[in-house]
């Protein structure tokens, strides 16, 4: 493989920016898929080719978009082959031939197994990155599928991974679809180079560095890049990184409690502004996880967001139906990277950051004028919007005391004095879109942090003065009926392990939006509130006080989700260990089907067909008073307190390091040391006094069905 990029300039046919109002169906405008897309474009060979699972949208909302264009803008001959046939002769990965420097896999914009399985392990009802929806266009596991291909393929040929699933699955992970532990991705998928994050500037480096000539195989200190070295080798000396060493993979196989501590140590390093390089031994060979680039500045995302992208999906897909996830984003505008909320089941600070990355006002206005000119535009832009919708521009007042911090979140236990958070930048932003020459509404449809305009400790007067607008503007001009808000819980002790905010809050929000509502002359206007079943911590009463508590507000739920323990979350690795891997306390966790469908089933306790189930289960968990104020047509409740908990964790929970000692196969020991069936924990004696809980299948009855199954049979995934 040649090593030295070529300096070809772009395709003379790539546009200048955005395109025009009669769609040109032109294939030589997206960046190329086929030979004779290559060929149009006069190119011989190709520097880089992208593997996707994603059908490729062009359109800076999808990676493999964001990363083509960026390096079409390096000079380099970049071409895309999207969702390949793995089961076939493979002819998809030959079509375009050998790139002159590196392929680049993806899974997609989402984890493949997110993308493919709910909650409940059954395959969704559609495939939201697909044209029509359509099932069947990517592997299980895609990015280590495709990298394992083309290592097959093409063994001389560099492989460099990247996107959601790459990211997250960077160390020692647990894996709920197969219910084990893996090591690094890389170990795995045999790929060379992983990068983690957002990938412009890794790449730009790695582009860098290429172009001077440095071979692939040397790329082993580039920021927000992770490798897995040849045995016997060592990290390579950086002095401007101190080292962290993890527990080995087969450690955290051996020990949950390693396994835990590990994912505290990665997930404070991740939050600092100046993090440690990870080193993790993995089998005989070493794992180096470089710290991540500095947060990106207003130029660098701006120039991100501002490449030529044509804002449509690929015109091959034309005859095979809408993408639905471009149909619901493509008048959307994302505002900012990163979040600093730190909530314990997402896995977006682990990926985009805990700091936020903010666009220009201009970048920003930029493509609303790209958006007016799509063919389809009438004047709405859907959501003006980031990971969450107003944390634009929000940083820490004193950065040097950021410098130092190591909180998971700048908002909870409660919101940082250090932190500025002021809306005025946000506001001006709302209020030039929405005057906007031929926009004529922009909405809010990205999720809301109520609490950081619901506190006043520590904020500036300009600062205050922005919360009282923000309200007022948000219901005046960008709600378009139904504002989503996220406070994913009412029990707080739950809403602890979920590191979010207060029920109270909720409360103190709501009457605030309606006020602003009625001032605005728009009382039908509507909150949709977003919950979460079956999160560690959660409990079928702390869900029975759920549903109690959203009936006695008027809600019929709908936005709803069943926890999925994705990889790299506080979550996750509660459910995958038990305890909490900060204070290694155990915590209950719903695992088995039966106790997250009963979970489940107390966001719908107003229908009909439910009610009998919810009855009985209520009625095992000694809640028979509550059950008639739930169940019995009574409009308005009055207490909502439920009795003491009552409900023991469930057998499994009682016993950590089962599940991940069945990852290796073998009985749980710790290392050196006979399993042994005595409990070597404090946690694990506890356990042993405790009884099963009532809801688990005894030995003998595990195919009787539970009552919930059939409402739940065919669930599509409520999120
Ligand atoms: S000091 Fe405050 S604002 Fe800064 S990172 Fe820490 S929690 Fe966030």
């Amino acid at each position: 493989m040649a090593s030295t990029p070529s300096n070809s300039t772009p395709a003379p046919t790539a546009p200048a920016a955005g395109y025009t109002r009669e769609p040109v169906w032109d294939p030589r405008r997206w960046l190329p898929t086929t030979r004779e897309e290559v060929e149009a474009r006069g190119w011989d060979q190709l520097d880089v080719i992208i593997v996707s699972g994603d059908a490729y949208v062009d359109h800076p909302a999808f990676g493999t978009a964001v990363i083509g264009r960026m390096l079409e803008a390096e000079g380099l001959r970049v071409a895309i082959i999207a969702q390949p046939n793995w089961r076939d002769d493979l002819r998809d990965f030959k079509k375009l031939g050998v790139p002159r420097l590196f392929f680049g896999v993806t899974g997609g914009c989402m984890d493949s197994m997110v993308n493919r399985y709910t909650a409940a392990k059954k395959l969704r009802s559609e495939d939201a990155y697909t044209p029509g929806g359509e099932h069947g266009f990517r592997p299980d596991y895609a990015t280590t599928v495709y990298s394992k291909i083309l290592k097959e393929l093409f063994p001389e040929v560099p492989v460099m991974i990247g996107g959601i699933e790459a990211s997250l699955r960077r160390v020692t992970h647990y894996d709920y679809w197969s219910d084990t532990t893996k090591p690094s991705i890389l170990a795995d998928s045999g790929a060379d180079l992983l990068v983690y994050g957002m990938g412009e500037l890794p790449l730009k480096e790695t582009v860098r560095l290429l172009k001077q000539g440095v071979p692939f195989a040397s790329l082993k200190t580039i920021p927000q890049t992770a490798v897995l070295l040849p045995p016997g080798a060592t990290a390579p000396k950086n002095k401007h990184w101190d080292d962290f060493t993890l527990h080995s993979h087969e450690e955290c196989l051996a020990d949950r409690g390693l396994y835990a501590k590990n994912f505290k140590d990665i997930e404070t390093e991740s939050n600092r502004v100046k993090a440690r390089r990870l080193l993790q031994p993995t089998g005989d060979r070493l794992l180096v996880v470089n710290p991540p680039f500095p947060t990106m500045e207003e130029r660098e995302i701006d120039a991100a967001f501002d490449l030529p992208y044509t804002r449509l999906p690929h015109p091959k897909y034309r005859k095979r139906g809408p993408i639905p996830a471009y149909e619901m984003i493509k008048h959307s505008i994302n505002m900012h990277r990163g979040c600093f909320g730190g909530c314990s089941f997402c896995t977006i600070s682990a990926h985009q950051g805990k700091f936020v990355a903010s666009r220009s006002k201009e970048s920003i206005l930029r493509e609303v004028e790209s958006i007016k000119q799509m063919p389809d535009f009438r004047g709405t832009i859907s959501d003006l919007g980031g990971p969450s919708a107003n944390m634009y521009k929000m940083k820490g007042k004193e950065q040097w005391i950021c410098d130092e911090c190591i909180r998971p979140s700048c908002i909870w236990p409660d919101v940082c004095r250090n932190l500025d958070t002021d809306h005025t930048a946000l506001l001006d932003i709302y209020k030039s879109v929405r005057e906007t020459e031929g926009v004529k509404h922009a909405f809010v449809t990205s999720g809301i942090r109520y609490d950081l305009f619901l506190h006043d400790k520590g904020a500036s007067p300009q600062a205050k003065a922005s919360h009282e607008r923000y309200v007022d503007e948000l219901a005046q001009h960008h709600v378009s009926g139904r504002l989503k808000v996220a406070p994913e819980h009412t029990s707080d002790h739950v809403l602890r392990v979920m590191r979010k905010p207060t029920f109270d809050l909720f409360y103190k929000f709501k009457a605030k939006f309606d006020r602003a509502a009625k001032r605005a002359g728009k009382e039908q206007m509507q909150i949709i509130p977003y919950f979460i079943s079956s999160h560690p911590g959660s409990r079928p009463e702390d869900m029975a006080e759920l549903a109690l508590k959203t009936k006695d507000l008027g809600f019929r739920l709908e936005q709803v989700q069943d926890f999925t323990p994705t990889p790299m979350t506080v979550a996750t690795e509660i459910y995958a260990t038990g305890v909490h891997p900060y204070d290694s306390q155990p915590v209950c966790v719903a695992r088995t089907p039966e106790e997250k469908q009963e979970q489940r089933s107390f966001f719908f306790w107003y229908k009909p067909e439910m009610k009998a189930a919810l009855r009985a289960s209520m009625q095992r968990l000694g809640l028979g008073d509550m059950a008639a104020r739930l169940l019995d047509g009574r409009k308005k409740t009055t207490d909502v307190t439920p009795p003491p908990h009552i409900t023991p964790c469930s057998q499994h929970a009682q016993q950590p390091g089962r599940r991940l000692a069945a990852a290796l196969g073998k009985p749980h020991a710790a290392p050196g040391r006979e399993a042994s069936p005595r409990p070597s924990s404090r946690h694990e004696k506890s356990s042993v006094a405790r009884p099963p809980h009532p809801a688990s299948p005894k030995s003998g009855d595990e195919k009787k069905p539970h009552p919930f199954q059939r409402f739940f049979r065919g669930d599509k995934g409520a999120r």
